[in-house]
């Protein structure tokens, strides 16, 4: 078998079924339900192409069957994975897929391991009270969202193709139903080792491990000790992945422990959205009532989950106890460290300062401006991109984002005096995000059959840095009567 060769006859011998070989306690072998009439809504044929699997093939009958999970190749066992979760803090010990599996492993173009997950393939034994299905919406929205993630250079889960199934859903209305294919470097999470922990088996707990360093931290087998060189690198994927959001603007929703991957890739995108009016207290999901997961509480929210990781890993660190913890807390305080200088470097970034700004200087600027967007709650992405015009010497798409226009310029005159690298700033501004209103649009419009609002929005969010003509409604902030972003998760 070659790694890359595209699957013209058949998908048998692609999958690898590791996961399910390996950590056989963590895995429920399991079918997904029949898709009575599966139609394909979107297919990833980039994507596609990395995994060596054939677009034509997919768009067929089989290719079908295959992403609704209807067939199963010869080599993939697929499996409900088993994990805890702390939600909003609370723990629930045995949460795990509970309307998804893992079919099993391919390897890429790349030769990296790469999992094929299907989200809303029906109930697994983890389904509790759920009906283990999803609707077109959702599916959808991670997919637009996953993939604009990716664009942006942003970790994340990928969206392979979305199917409807023909099978409807109940939600508050009748909706029809769907299958996300998930393609991820790993679905271990936090709640992975929370739940291998709590078997109180060390054996299984030090095997997960491991599969976790071979799969996602090699470096780490490298290390005198293996097992805090794991935590640590997940430590730093994290650090340098919230501060890669909040840099964006984005607002995961739901950072439970099962929600935080192992790879440092952003996963489960349920009611996560990008702000438009800069607001550290931002929340959109419904169910957030605390705002425990806010904005600005990301980074705070991923310290909490890694120390529940620390907790599962203890017994790994060191025989004794006392010496566990001091290895642990060692460990957790880089985590503050690493994510500050992340998000200080990006900031540096987004403002076009050269290498020989020192940080005296840079610093200042960065809090001055946060404090303009704040009081004005200025458009986020709006704002950072108009910037870029303002390095140029147009500073009227930035300025006219804020109420106080003197206090812009007071602002902008101590920063154009660095004299910010305008190009750079648009390599890392984005002009294009799935805005909340289009994103809502696009779901609209495809629930009811009509998919070319969600292509136009794909093509404007899977290549967000460079500005092209027409795409005009897609860098504009949201009207003034879409009103105050919801967004429901588990649905
Ligand atoms: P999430 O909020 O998507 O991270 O899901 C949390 C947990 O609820 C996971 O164990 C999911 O598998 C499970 N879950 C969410 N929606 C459903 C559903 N419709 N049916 C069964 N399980 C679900
Ligand atoms: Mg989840």
């Amino acid at each position: 078998m070659t790694a890359a060769a595209p699957s013209t006859v058949s998908f048998d011998g692609r999958f690898d079924s590791r996961f399910a070989r390996e950590l056989g306690e963590m895995a429920v072998p399991w079918q997904a339900e029949t898709a009575p009439d599966p139609r394909l809504l979107v297919l990833n044929e980039p994507l596609a192409a990395g995994l060596g699997l054939d677009p034509t093939h997919l768009r067929g009958p089989e290719g079908l069957r295959l992403l609704t999970g209807n067939l199963v190749p010869n080599g993939a066992t697929p499996v409900a994975q088993a994990y805890t979760g702390h939600q909003f803090g609370w723990l629930a010990p045995r949460l795990g897929d509970g309307r998804a599996l893992l079919l099993g492993e391919i390897t890429d173009a790349g030769g990296h391991l790469r999992d094929v997950h299907l989200k809303g393939s029906g109930r697994t034994p983890f389904a509790r009270g759920g009906d283990g299905l999803a609707a077109v919406g959702p599916m959808l929205r991670e997919y637009i969202v996953s993939e604009a993630m990716h664009a942006m250079g942003i970790p994340t889960t990928r969206s392979l193709a979305v199917v409807a199934t023909g099978r409807p859903v109940l939600r508050d209305t009748m909706l029809p139903g769907a299958v996300l294919t998930r393609v991820a470097s790993g679905h271990l999470r936090v709640g992975s080792f929370q739940y291998a922990r709590a078997t109180g088996d060390i054996n299984l707990l030090r095997r997960l491990a491991d599969h976790a360093i071979t799969r996602h931290h090699p470096g780490a087998a490298e290390a005198g000790n293996p097992y805090v060189a794991l935590f640590q690198a997940v430590i730093a994927a994290q650090a340098s992945l919230v501060a890669q959001w909040m840099l964006v603007g984005f607002v995961h929703g739901v950072m439970n422990t099962d929600n935080m991957t192992i790879s440092g890739e952003t996963i489960d995108y349920g009611p996560c959205a990008f702000m438009d009016a800069f607001d550290p207290a931002a929340v959109y999901s419904s169910i957030d009532e605390t705002g425990r997961y806010a904005y600005r509480n990301q980074p705070a929210m991923a310290e909490w989950n890694l120390t529940r990781l620390a907790e599962s890993l203890l017994p790994l660190f060191h025989d004794g106890q006392e010496q566990a913890v001091a290895l642990a807390q060692e460990s957790l305080a880089g985590f503050r460290r690493q994510y500050s200088a992340a998000w200080s470097a990006g900031m540096r970034a987004k403002l076009g300062l050269h290498h020989d700004v020192d940080d005296d200087a840079a610093s200042p600027l960065v809090d001055g401006l946060l404090s303009l967007l704040q009081a004005g709650r200025a458009d986020h992405t709006s704002f950072f991109r108009g910037l870029g015009a303002a390095a140029r010497g147009h500073r009227e798409a930035a300025r006219s984002l804020l109420p106080d226009p003197a206090a812009f310029d007071a602002w902008a005159e101590r920063w154009s005096a660095l004299s910010p690298d305008a190009d750079a700033m648009d390599r890392v501004n984005p002009v294009y995000i799935p805005r909340n209103h289009l994103v809502e649009e696009a779901l609209t419009a495809a629930t009811g059959g009509e998919l070319d609002p969600l292509k136009r929005l794909l093509d404007a969010v899977t290549n967000p840095y460079v500005e092209r003509p027409g795409l005009d409604r897609y860098a504009a902030a949201a009207p003034a009567d879409f009103g105050a972003y919801r967004t429901y998760c588990g649905t």
